[in-house]
């Protein structure tokens, strides 16, 4: 079998499946608020978890910080004992209330951190368990929503395998140039000339490459969409 045909089966078989996809992913209105809210669920996790890390990283900053904080200030008051001029000690003093400023001003936001992340992680499992229970619902409807669609989820199968068959005898790099295309050009990479006009694209096709497309022996891209084209 040569290329081409298995190119335009190809695209045919993803074709079906998008309108099957189309079918099985349209949920019916419990289902699909039971995805909304598995979505935002996961969305507020994601959001508390980068909180949490992101929280976690000021801590141990923070923690460095109020260690040297501490041998500062331990420093200064053993300094204080050893002073006996007037002079000094007052400079002393201020040394030491200046070093005991800082590690209160260190202290306070490690304090308001560690309450931060406890309410983040309570809150986190409050939503995991939100989290859980609705995806229990969600799964129970589903396998309904499935069995009521069951001849979508046969043909699905049946598409799938049949792409796995074409791909299989297409290269990797064939494969990854049909994907790619499907991607880039909204689900069409193979498409027919039709009177001399590309219907992906609509743009008329030079005659020579008209020539050159009729006696192609391997497949060609148009040469303003680059999709796969061939005469109808
Ligand atoms: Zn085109």
């Amino acid at each position: 079998m040569t290329l081409l045909p298995v190119l335009i089966e190809l695209q045919a078989t993803h074709d079906y499946l998008k309108v099957i996809e189309r079918d099985l992913t349209s949920l019916p209105p419990d289902l699909a608020a039971l995805d909304t809210q598995l979505r935002a669920h996961d969305k507020r996790l994601a959001e508390l978890d980068r909180g949490v890390v992101d929280g976690k990283a000021q801590v141990e900053k923070l923690t460095k910080e109020l260690e040297l904080a501490k041998r500062l200030e331990e420093h200064a008051r053993k300094h204080l004992k050893t002073v006996d001029q007037k002079v000094k000690y007052a400079a002393a003093i201020r040394e030491v209330d200046e070093r005991e400023r800082q590690r209160h001003g260190l202290e306070r936001p490690l304090k308001e951190l560690a309450v931060r992340l406890e309410a983040a992680a309570k809150e986190a499992t409050e939503i995991q368990t939100k989290r859980t229970v609705a995806q229990a619902q969600f799964d129970e409807l589903h396998q309904i929503f499935l069995a009521e669609h069951e001849n979508q989820v046969a043909s699905r199968a049946e598409l799938q395998a049949k792409r796995k068959t074409l791909e299989d005898q297409m290269t990797l790099a064939e494969v990854t140039r049909f994907g790619r295309l499907l991607s880039q050009r909204m689900g069409k990479a193979v498409v027919k000339v039709e009177s001399g006009i590309c219907t992906g694209c609509r743009v008329k096709i030079r005659s020579p490459f008209l020539m050159q497309l009729r006696d192609a022996k391997a497949p060609m891209g148009c040469e303003s969409c680059q999709r796969i084209v061939y005469l109808a």
